[in-house]
Order: C-alpha cells, then structure tokens, then sequence
C-alpha cells in the first residue's frame, strides 16, 4: 500500500538571508525565559486552547522559545506546521486540518498531538525575516474570527518585540562602545561626527548656514512600529532627507527624527533642492509603515561673527524651527534675535520660572487616587500649578519641558517634593487621614548624580517617610540611560521609595526591561483608557497591555478615566487603581478636606 503523503513546507526564498537573521539573535536552544511563557500562558488562556507554542524555524528543525500543553522542545522541520506558516505574509489559519490536503496525513495530525486546528502568526527578526511563528494549536477543529485573528497579530508583536529586544540592546551598546559616529537607526553620521566636520566647513566659510529638519510626528509614528517596521520607516525617512539636503555639505541625525546640515552659504544656488515645495514633494507619502500626514519643517542659523560655534548654530537653527505649521509655506524659518512669539514666549516662560520658584507663585493641587476594588482613596497624585502675575495660568505641560531644558527642573522637582511632605505633615497635624503622595520625576531628576542622598535629604528634612512619596517616572525617562536609572532605582528602594511608570505605552520599553527594574505599578496612559468602549483597534491594545502588565505581577493603574463605561472595563480586566475627572479633578488644598469629608474616603463602589 502506498503510504498517504503530506505536504513539505517549501524553502523561503529568503532561506539563507533569514537563517542569518535568526542566528544574529543568538536565541536558539536558550534556556526558557518566564516573560515568554507568561505570553503563551496568557495566549493559552485568551483563546482557550491546549496548546501555544513560539516556535522557531532552523535548518531542520522548528525549535521552541515557549511551549505549552507540549512536552517536546523540538520536531522535524519537515513536519511542522510553522514552516508553512513562515511563508505567509502574517498568519496562517487552518481551521479544520481534515479538510487541509498539506496537513490532513502529517505525522503530528495522524499521531501525537493530534493536531485539528492551527493558527500561526509570524514572527519576525531585525531584518524583516521570518524566524517562527507564536502558533495556537487545538486538538479540535475550531472557527477563527477576523477580531481573534487582530488579537493573535497584536500578541505576535509583543513577542517579536521582546525576541529582537536584547540584539538591540546588546548592538547600541557594540556601538556606544566604539564610540559609534553614526545614528544606528538612519545610517547618517551623529551630532558627534557632525559638529567635528560642519567646524571644518565654518572654518572655511565665515556666512555658513546651519539647517535643522524636524519631524514632529516621528516619535508618534515609530511607537505603534514593530523594530523591523521601524527600521524600514528610519531608511525611508533616512533616504528622503538625502534627497532634500543632496547639495549639503555634510547630512547628520540628531535623533527623534531630528536632521541637520551645512551649507558653505545661505543662498538658492548653494543650498539648490532645499525649498517648501521640495519639502512638500519629498514627504508627501507617508514614511513606510506609517499612516501619518508628515509635516517636516525647518529651522535654519546662518553663521555670524559673534555667533560661530556649531553646537550653538544647532541649537538656534532647532529654536528657529516652526511648530504646528498650516502650510508648507510656513516650513521654513531663519533664526534672527528677535525670533516669534512662541520662541518668546518659552524664553520668558523660563525666566519667569525661576522667580515663580522664588517668589513662592507655585503649588501643588491634589487628584485623588481610587482603590477600583474597594472604592476607596488609595492616594493622591501631586501636581504642580503655577499662576504667573503677568502670564496667568501656565499648564505645567508647557512649562516643565521648558525646566527641562536647564537644570531648573532639579530645583522645581525638589519644591515639589518638600511641599508635598509639608503638606502631609500639616494634614497629620490637623488629624486627616493621610494617604501617599506621588510626585512627578523627569529623567533629569532619576539620572542626577547625587539621586540617593538627594533623596535622604528630603526624608530627612520634611520628616515624611519614604513611603509617604511614591515616585512616578515616565517610561521615556527609561530611555536616555536605563542602566544608570535601574541603579538608581535600586538604591532608593533600597531607602523605601516606590516607583510607578507614568504614561505607561507611550514610550519605547519593552516589557523584559521593565521587569528587571523595581517597580510598583504601572500607570497606563489616559490615551489607551480613552479608547475603551469605542470598539476599535486601540481597545484590543489596552486590554493586551492590561493583561499583559498584570500577568507580569505589576499592579496596574489607570488614568484619566472619565466615563462609567471606562471603569467598568477596567474593573472587568482587574485593573488596581484609577485616577480620572469621573472621580476627581485635582483638587486645590482647601477643596481636599471637603472631598474626604464628603466621600468619607469611599468614591463608588
Ligand atoms: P501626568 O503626570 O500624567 O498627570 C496626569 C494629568 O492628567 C494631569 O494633568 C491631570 O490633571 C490630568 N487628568 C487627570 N484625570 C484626567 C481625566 O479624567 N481626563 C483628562 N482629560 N485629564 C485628566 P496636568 O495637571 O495638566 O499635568 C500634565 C502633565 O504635566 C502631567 O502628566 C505631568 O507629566 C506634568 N506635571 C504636572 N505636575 C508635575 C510636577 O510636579 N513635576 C513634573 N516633572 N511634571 C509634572
Ligand atoms: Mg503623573
Ligand atoms: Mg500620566
């Protein structure tokens, strides 16, 4: 009798390309690692099937990172199911194998595990290659909806993101110790490189022009990307801004989709290609990957006698450059003395600061935090108000990322600081019940040298303990430099402190590395809450990343909810705490012992 046959997966065309993409990765035959089998557990649970494999696909073999309801690590490739699915451009659904010709007499359909239904979505490497797949298997043919489909390609994503994670890592650090000249996201020469070769240029000629180019809504843009679909967006974007600078002297990154260039002299000729509607030409298609309208604009600082220092010729040229433009005709912007209001503006917001924090025209108000289990108050945020005699009220979304800019942030998170536990002390006085306070962090406050002693300092001279301030940091200020930050980090737990990551999903960590670092909660963005109840693709995201964060043993905080609707889902997805105008809007201090005498501390039940 002729034995029944199965199909064999063909060879990818990319074969050889795609084996080195998957070695570059270093993953195979690693030990198994909790932050993916806690995806496939979640997967497992989520779809309700017996087994969830992330499998990869090697010479002759499929090889797995994670593997539940299985208790093999590897099979032939020739067999696997995965090496059909890498061929395909996502996903391969295969609901009923029966009726699969290619599947219906292979080995692992006729014996163990006795395969019915498969649903693979590929996972890919730095270089867009197809490594495996995070595959769902059941033993029962089943039906798979276009929404479990979605939700099986988000999933796919998370674990691509933590598989290509620690290349990336280990490669910038390959080239911060090389002490790399060049952007590793465009290829293009770094601000390092740059200033040294625009110098040689304004040696030679006295008028030179410094241009900046900028893209606003890059970083928008790159946080919805795979890395692979990131580093395809930053050479198309890394190509078109050749293209506009092709007359410049030297083209440099200066990161966040930020450009720079030199030309010998501010003139039509020399700077040749470099116009509005150039601008308008070149970025008229979205960057590859990405839906959003791009709206490049540029600042440029032309060299004087008095002003002839690169560094400060890029950072004029960036001041000059407009924001929130109507038209391409407004791209474009030389630097003078006497720059716009907004460039005013900022100037005087920074000067003013200054004597804000001496004159005493700052405080803080209060939003309470809820307990979502119990209703209770858990807390409250402190956040910063400033009432200017002549600006009026200034939002601290504008004027902290001008502190930012100096070393006044350090001044104005240190008030913030001392007043909250001042704060608190008055309350214990006056026999109010007390909750923590959590205070607002930048980056420069994590990374300043003296963090530790900064902090005992406070404790010591407010008198509040440790615990009484919960810190919360932005995800962003993981960026600049984790390493520092995480030793940071562990020396004020070390004191007693607590951190919560603010606008959690906004930033670029991955969740591996937010796992090494000592965190309490996680604070997921108003952005991601605000899409809950509207049934799009952003809700699927939030709850994932709910989910996500609660399978990985964080607590989870919500903010900004405003509706009936939102902490109904959020209590439905065991969601910790919330913070919102439904609850509260931040309260001025007077207001706080109304609200507590009014709730009697329960908010809603
Ligand atoms: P954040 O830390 O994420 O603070 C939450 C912001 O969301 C606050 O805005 C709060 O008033 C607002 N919010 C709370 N619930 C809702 C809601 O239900 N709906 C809406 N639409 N908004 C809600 P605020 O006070 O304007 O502060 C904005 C940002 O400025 C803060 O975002 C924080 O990043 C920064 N900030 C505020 N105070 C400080 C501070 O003392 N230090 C530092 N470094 N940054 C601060
Ligand atoms: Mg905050
Ligand atoms: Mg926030």
């Amino acid at each position: 009798m002729i034995e029944p046959e199965f199909t064999v997966a063909a060879l990818p065309a990319d074969e050889q390309l795609r084996l080195e993409d998957l070695y570059s990765l270093g993953i195979l035959d690693s030990a198994a690692e909790e932050r993916f089998d806690q995806l496939t557990r979640l997967a497992q649970s989520v779809f309700d099937v017996p087994i969830v494999l992330i499998s990869i696909i090697d010479t002759n073999r499929q090889w797995f990172k994670s593997c539940q309801g299985l208790d093999v690590s590897q099979t032939g490739r020739d067999e696997s199911f995965c090496s059909h699915a890498i061929l395909e451009t996502d996903i391969l659904v295969v609901e009923d194998v029966m009726q699969d010709s290619r599947f219906r007499f292979n080995p692992l359909v006729q014996g163990g595990p006795h395969i019915r239904f498969y649903a693979g979505a590929v996972l890919r490497g730095r270089q867009g290659h197809a490594l495996g797949t995070l595959c769902l298997i059941d033993r029962q043919s089943r039906t798979f909806d276009s929404q479990q489909r979605e939700l099986l390609l988000q999933l796919s994503k998370i674990v691509e993101r933590e598989l290509n994670h620690d290349i990336r890592i280990g490669e910038y650090r390959d080239l911060i110790s090389r002490q790399a000249l060049f952007d590793p996201a465009t290829g293009l020469p770094n601000r390092r490189l740059f200033i040294e070769r625009a110098g040689h240029v304004l040696a030679k000629h006295e008028a030179a022009a410094v241009v900046v180019l900028g893209l606003d809504e890059y970083t928008g843009a790159v946080l919805s990307l795979s890395p692979v679909d990131q580093t395809q967006m930053d050479a198309d974007l890394a190509e078109r801004v050749e293209q506009v600078f092709h007359a410049a002297s030297h083209v440099a990154s200066l990161g966040e989709g930020r450009f720079a260039a030199i030309y010998p002299s501010f003139s039509s000729e020399q700077m040749e290609g470099f116009t509005p509607s150039a601008l308008r030409n070149v970025f008229a298609r979205p960057l590859a990957h990405t839906h959003h309208r791009l709206r490049p604009t540029a600042g440029i600082n032309i060299a004087t006698a008095e002003a002839h220092d690169i560094a400060q010729m890029l950072t004029r040229a960036e001041l000059a450059r407009p924001r929130n433009i109507n038209s391409y005709e407004q791209a474009l912007a030389i630097y003078s003395s006497d720059m716009g209001a907004s460039l005013q503006r900022t100037f005087l917001l920074g000067t003013r600061l200054r004597s804000a924090l001496e004159e005493s025209a700052l405080r803080l108000v209060y939003q309470p935090k809820i307990d979502l289990t119990t209703g209770h108050l858990a807390g409250y945020e402190a956040l910063l108000r400033w009432t200017d005699g002549q600006l009026g009220e200034v939002s601290p979304a504008e004027f902290v990322p001008v502190a930012e800019r100096s070393e006044l942030i350090l001044e104005l998170t240190d008030w913030v600081m001392r007043e909250a536990g001042r704060q608190l002390n008055e309350w214990r006085a006056q026999d109010m019940p007390s909750y923590p306070i959590a205070v607002n962090l930048t980056a420069h406050d994590l990374l300043r040298p003296d963090f530790s002693s900064w902090l005992q300092h406070i404790v010591a001279d407010t008198g509040v303990a440790p615990a009484d301030l919960i810190l919360e940091i932005t995800e962003r200020s993981l960026v600049d430099d984790v390493e520092l930050a995480a030793e940071h980090m562990l020396e004020a737990c070390r004191l007693g402190f607590a951190f919560h990551v603010d606008d959690f999903g906004t930033g670029y960590s991955s969740l591996n590395q937010l796992h090494r670092l000592p965190l309490s909660a996680l604070k997921v963005d108003r952005s991601f809450v605000n899409e809950l109840g509207c049934g799009t693709g952003g809700e699927t995201v939030c709850r994932s990343i709910i989910a996500l964060a609660k399978s990985l043993g964080f607590k989870v905080i919500a903010e900004g909810i405003e509706t009936e609707q939102q902490l109904a889902e959020l209590r439905a997805l065991n969601c910790d705490m919330g913070q919102g105008y439904l609850f509260c809007r931040p309260l001025e201090v007077d207001s706080v012992e109304a609200f507590l005498a009014r709730s009697d501390a329960t908010v809603r039940q």
